[in-house]
């Protein structure tokens, strides 16, 4: 990456972000917004990475003799107290990833908080209660974030899954401290999209699926400039059929959008960016009963089936036409992957990704990355993205508040 579009050296006009190692921090209270936003079920964490990419932030505080009050939010509570989204669980499974007691307050402000986080000792490390337990929290008060940061001396942001959102733990709260910084995993996130953003390795090539062309006009937009090609699939490659006057049985179709997903096409077109669709399926009966799944002959689907994943011959074109890129960017699945029998294209991407020789290889999006991760083939990718809809938004171009408030002219 050429270093005037590296935003820790310079951001936005000489406004850069400082990193740890700007920081002076033996003995001093870190707060630091991490994402520990893990999925439950029945109280058990059933997927611990969001927790395990933030240690080594949390590792390299420590080892600098900091004192670590780390805050997230976890589920949509809406502002209120509710046991079904305690942060508990994740300082238990932090502490034993970290070797040591990690204590749990079980609010986010307060006395009793404030005085917990000045008698922790330096390497010592705290979990606040679920910051979306206060309404505040949402509504980014500048009153809640100033009842923070008494907790704490320092500010480091490592929540990139969060950093899209104007909330008070990403926005107001390093307003207000002046001394803020960026975590290492933030650091790694923002590196790794700004370089597809700002300086890709040509040529680029993106894939797009999940359910809705709605949700990814504006990154269909973004990519389209930078990428020779973007491969569509999932539920929303059935509106671009529709479009297309392809025959799409009961497929899932956005029955508003055929008219935009026509415009887009059109715009690829103009920008020289070819879009491929799929041009077999794999069908089922219905979403809920899907049945065995059936290959079509073609791109047309019969009355009465619906499209839940890619086909052979797809497959066999998407990963022909894939070869040569040297930038690859992925995100959402191919199909109804969590489905038996439907989860065929959405492996085969991540396989022929895994193993591709491209340069850069970034995956994002929930679906996605639990896909790469179910697979194994997390090690074959440069870059596996916490953040699904942060890095869709940062490819877009939206304004990303979590960054936006820790810049700084020094
Ligand atoms: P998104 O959240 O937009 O990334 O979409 C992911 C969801 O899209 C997953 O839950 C998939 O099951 C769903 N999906 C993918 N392909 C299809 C399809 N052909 N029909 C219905 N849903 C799909």
């Amino acid at each position: 990456m050429s270093e005037n579009l590296n935003p820790f050296r310079f951001y936005a006009g000489g406004e850069r972000i400082k990193r740890l190692v700007d920081l002076d921090l033996a003995g001093k209270r870190v707060f630091l917004r991490a994402d520990f936003n893990v999925p439950l079920k029945d109280g058990k964490i059933t997927d611990d990475t969001r927790i395990r990419s933030v240690v080594p932030t949390i590792e390299y505080l420590r080892a600098k003799g900091a004192k670590v009050i780390c805050a997230s939010h976890l589920g949509r509570p809406n502002g209120e107290v509710n046991e079904a989204f305690t942060l508990e669980p994740v300082a238990a499974r932090l502490g034993e990833l970290l070797g040591i007691d990690v204590l749990f307050a079980d609010d986010s402000v307060g006395i009793a908080v404030v005085r917990e986080a000045k008698e922790l000792k330096p390497g010592g490390v705290m979990v606040l209660q679920n910051l979306r337990f206060h309404p505040e929290e949402e509504a980014n008060s500048e009153n809640y974030a100033t009842q923070l940061s008494q907790v704490a001396d320092f500010y480091v942001n490592d929540a990139f899954g969060a950093s899209h959102r104007a909330h008070a733990s990403i926005d107001a709260l390093p307003r207000v401290m002046k001394n803020r910084a960026a975590g290492l995993l933030l650091e790694k996130e923002v590196e790794a999209l700004t370089q597809i953003i700002n300086n890709p390795q040509r040529p680029m090539m993106s894939i797009l699926g999940g359910s809705k062309v709605s949700d990814k006009v504006k990154v269909i937009d973004a990519l389209m400039v930078k990428s020779s090609k973007i491969f569509i699939g999932g539920a929303m490659a059935y509106t671009f059929l529709r479009a297309l006057d392809v025959k799409v049985g009961s497929s899932r179709v956005e029955a508003d959008k055929i008219t935009l997903a026509r415009k887009i096409l059109e715009r690829a077109s103009t920008a020289k960016c070819q879009i491929i669709l799929p041009v077999d399926h794999l069908t089922g009966a219905s979403f809920d009963n899907p049945g065995t799944p059936k290959v079509t002959q073609n791109a047309h689907i019969l009355d009465n089936a619906m499209a839940l994943d890619i086909g052979p011959k797809t497959i066999e074109l998407f990963t022909r036409e894939l070869a040569g890129a040297e930038t690859i960017f992925w995100n959402g699945p191919m199909g109804v992957f969590e489905k038996p029998g439907f989860d065929v294209g959405t492996n085969a991407i991540a396989e022929f990704i895994a193993k591709s020789a491209a340069k850069v290889k970034v995956v994002g999006g929930g679906d996605s990355v639990a896909a790469v991760k179910k697979a194994g083939l997390e090690a074959g990718f440069t870059h596996v993205s916490t953040g699904g809809g942060a890095s869709l938004e940062m490819i877009e171009g939206a304004p990303m508040p979590g960054l936006e408030a820790l810049k700084r002219k020094d």
